[in-house]
């Protein structure tokens, strides 16, 4: 049988090629694995350009595990962080500051409303005390798109530390550290690289991290002991993800060898682009307005007819072989469906027709106006 389609934003489908990258067993001391580990980390820095200035830190767990290793070990205990709301991922990061005892300013959005650099800088001049920002570049729970460059460029100008959660734009969306000021970006093995999940990684400024010793109240979450570790024996500290790391190894490879970053955001956005379109010629809507929407992931509003539910709406798209994601919203009844993976978009039509088929049996007949 073959896997169903997975249109949700990680774990997503992987090629065949990187789940075989998994077939084989890896020792942690082995010089191979940590030859492996280097070159790994090495192109996950110079993907976003970061050169000499920045190091990356990989880190077992899932991607908010480096989140919350990255604002544990970066925002000393007096730290304040200011963190603009627009969705589910930006209250996590509020969350985790909760839990670390770090102080956090929350700076509410609507979830139609892109994270605001106006605002930001407004809330940098009043509160002296805030040392960093906490920024969500793409918010999955929506998809929406945040203005990453903008805000960076307010961050820097009131000389504060950013701390961005890229997890679900790193690889696709354009983030360039030769222009874009940041002290960490935080990204994991299973999204736009087309890993499969089990690692996250800091891409870290050198001299920030450098200065972050003894800030972390966790051994497991200290990138800091992680990074100084890793650099005098070139091995992890504790067990190391060996087969997510080699599938990340083919990964990488592979989206080199496709074209790297541009190549994988015009895949995404064709993939966008067929599925909005089919679903709007279907006759269902989208909780964006397309200027916001990132190529990452759609949340579509649920069809206002009693017919509907979203349980049987997913089994029924399921057995056609297509997996997709609840909505994430608490005021309105939405669905979401991934763009990112290795699919194209004959996948995502393919996935449209799908869901036509099942709403049709289901004899929703009310599609999109509320
Ligand atoms: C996926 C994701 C995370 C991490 O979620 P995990 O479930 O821990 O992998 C964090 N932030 C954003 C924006 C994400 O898309």
């Amino acid at each position: 049988m073959t896997d169903a389609i997975l249109l949700t934003p990680g774990p997503l489908t992987t090629s065949a090629e990187t789940k075989a990258a998994m077939l084989s067993d890896w020792g942690s001391w082995d010089a191979a694995f940590n030859a492996l580990t280097a070159s790994v980390c090495s192109d996950l820095v110079d993907i976003v350009d970061g050169r000499d200035e920045h190091v990356c830190v990989p880190l077992q767990g899932s991607g908010t595990f480096a989140v919350e290793a990255a604002l544990g070990t970066l925002v000393p205990k007096t730290g304040k962080v200011l963190v603009p709301d627009n969705g589910s991922y930006c209250k996590r990061i509020v969350r985790i500051l909760g839990y670390l005892g770090r102080q956090a300013v929350v700076l509410a959005h609507g979830e139609q409303e892109p994270a605001d650099p106006q605002r930001i800088e407004a809330a940098l001049a009043a509160d002296r005390s805030i040392t960093h920002v906490a920024q969500v570049h793409c918010e999955t729970g929506t998809g929406i798109l945040n203005p990453l460059a903008e805000i960076a460029s307010v961050v820097a100008r009131h000389d504060r530390g950013l701390i961005i959660d890229a997890m679900s734009s790193y690889g696709a969306l354009p983030i360039d550290a030769r222009t874009l000021r940041f002290d960490a970006l935080i990204a994991a093995s299973g999204k736009c690289l087309e890993g499969v999940p089990g690692m996250g990684f800091v891409i870290a400024r050198r001299t920030t991290l450098g200065g972050a010793s003894g800030n972390s109240a966790s051994l497991a979450m200290d990138l800091h002991d992680q990074w100084q570790y890793m650099q005098k024996t070139g091995q992890w500290r504790f067990t190391p993800p060996t087969h997510v790391l080699a599938a990340l190894r083919a990964a990488v490879d592979q989206y080199r060898a496709q074209g790297g970053r541009p190549a994988r955001l015009a895949r995404y956005t064709a993939n966008c682009a067929a599925l909005v379109g089919g679903m709007r010629t279907l006759g269902l809507k989208t909780f964006l307005p397309d200027a916001l929407q990132a190529p990452i992931i759609v949340t579509f509003h649920s069809p206002p007819d009693p017919a509907y539910d979203f349980a049987d709406f997913y089994r029924r798209v399921r057995e056609k072989g297509f997996i997709l994601y609840p909505g994430k919203l608490t005021a309105v009844d939405t669905f979401r469906v991934g763009c990112i993976g290795a699919i194209g978009a004959d996948t995502l039509r393919a996935a449209v027709t799908a869901i036509a088929a099942s709403l049709r049996e289901m004899g929703v007949v009310r599609l999109g106006s509320t």
